[in-house]
């Protein structure tokens, strides 16, 4: 979370814009946070460039409940296409084979999740009702660099992306996209708030056994207020959109600014990493996240040492998720260019004093 979100945060804890409530204790109906929720909409509409004919929806259930939302509105129970590159499209996969026939397209799991699939290659249906892919896979740190473009792929189908993990790190091309589905926690708010932006024409085509709160087009029918929105991550996360809106580099305002920002927090990083025998990263270089760096010691029986030399010099949350093991740094919006130069200085001081 960036620091200066926080700090406003706690400074409105007790009393928000002299309303004599703070805003867990506003009703979610209430002209107060109604105000909070509109602009917050506004101002993620602007962040990321958002065209009208998408709709923003302030829902519930993080990612792993878009998995099953996700097919519940938009499959029509018929055919759907997965494109699986980590740890989350397969998780997605598997959700969506309760709802319709999820087909896997490619895959990249005979490199070990470290290269995309060529999308001239992936063998896309005809007719499926929309194609799914990760676009940051958190746990490989495999990154799109490019939205595939579906339609001069042969297909029809609208592309439904999961952008979790980047949301908000780099501009997203709405040309190429019909749906898109993060959970807040990543680069946005706090855990609890899920983003969902979908075009006009994909809602209303929910199956029946979809839950109404779940329904895009009920949400969308009532401003997100179907049922009681996570208010708290909401205006969190308002408060996050205007701070992106803010940042500046160079001539760069907003998303272009944070891109760049994290364009030079990767490479300074990556860069490290490479020219070292004691690190490695086995991403190709033309899919690694800007966002989730994994990386291994070349000798693990060091990792311990590695990880609490780290949490003494404050550089914390670095061992790798468990399916993958080694090291992951997390970069996200909101980790400054100091924290990146402070991990690099720690690694080299870690690495010197072993060699
Ligand atoms: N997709 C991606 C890309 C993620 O990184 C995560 C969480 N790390 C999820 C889905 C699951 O999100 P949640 O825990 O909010 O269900």
């Amino acid at each position: 979370m960036p620091e200066a979100v926080l700090q406003r945060a706690a400074a409105e804890m007790l009393d928000w814009h002299g309303s004599g409530m703070g805003v867990m204790e506003m009703s979610h109906r209430g002209k107060e946070f109604g105000a909070i929720c509109t602009q917050a909409e506004a101002d993620i509409r602007e962040l990321l460039a958002v065209p009208s004919q998408f709709h923003i929806l302030f829902m519930q259930g993080g990612g792993l409940g878009e998995n099953a939302i996700v097919p519940m509105n938009l499959s029509r129970g018929t055919r759907a296409d997965f494109v699986l590159t980590g740890s989350w499209s397969i998780k997605s996969h598997k959700e969506a084979q309760r709802y319709c026939e999820a087909k896997v397209v490619a895959s990249n799991a005979a490199d070990g999740h470290t290269r995309l699939p060529d999308p001239a290659g992936w063998q896309l249906s005809a007719d499926a009702s929309y194609v799914h892919v990760c676009t940051n896979e958190t746990i490989n740190g495999i990154e799109f660099q490019q939205l595939p473009d579906l339609a001069a792929l042969g297909s029809k189908a609208p592309l439904v992306i999961d952008f979790s993990s980047h949301v908000a790190s780099r501009p997203v091309d709405w040309s190429r996209v019909g749906l898109a589905f993060g959970g807040a926690q990543k680069n946005l708010g706090p855990a609890g708030l899920t983003i969902v932006i979908v075009r006009d024409d994909l809602l209303g085509h929910a199956l029946q056994i979809c839950p109404s709160a779940f329904n895009y087009k009920t949400v969308a029918d009532n401003q997100s207020m179907y049922n009681t929105p996570p208010t708290w991550g909401i205006y969190i996360a308002g408060l996050t959109f205007q701070w992106l809106r803010e940042q500046q580099e160079g001539e760069l305002r907003g998303v272009a600014a944070m891109e760049a920002r994290n364009i030079a927090k990767a490479r300074l990083l990556y860069d490290f990493i490479d020219g070292s025998d004691f690190y490695a990263n086995k991403v190709d270089p033309g899919c690694r996240s800007r966002m989730n760096v994994p990386f291994f010691l070349a000798d693990e029986s060091r990792n311990e040492a590695f990880l609490a030399g780290a949490r003494e010099a404050g550089l914390l949350q670095l061992k790798g998720h468990k399916s993958v093991g080694g090291m992951r740094a997390s970069i996200y919006n909101a980790m400054p260019l100091g924290g990146v130069q402070a991990l690099v200085a720690y690694m080299r001081e870690f690495e010197r004093s072993r060699a």
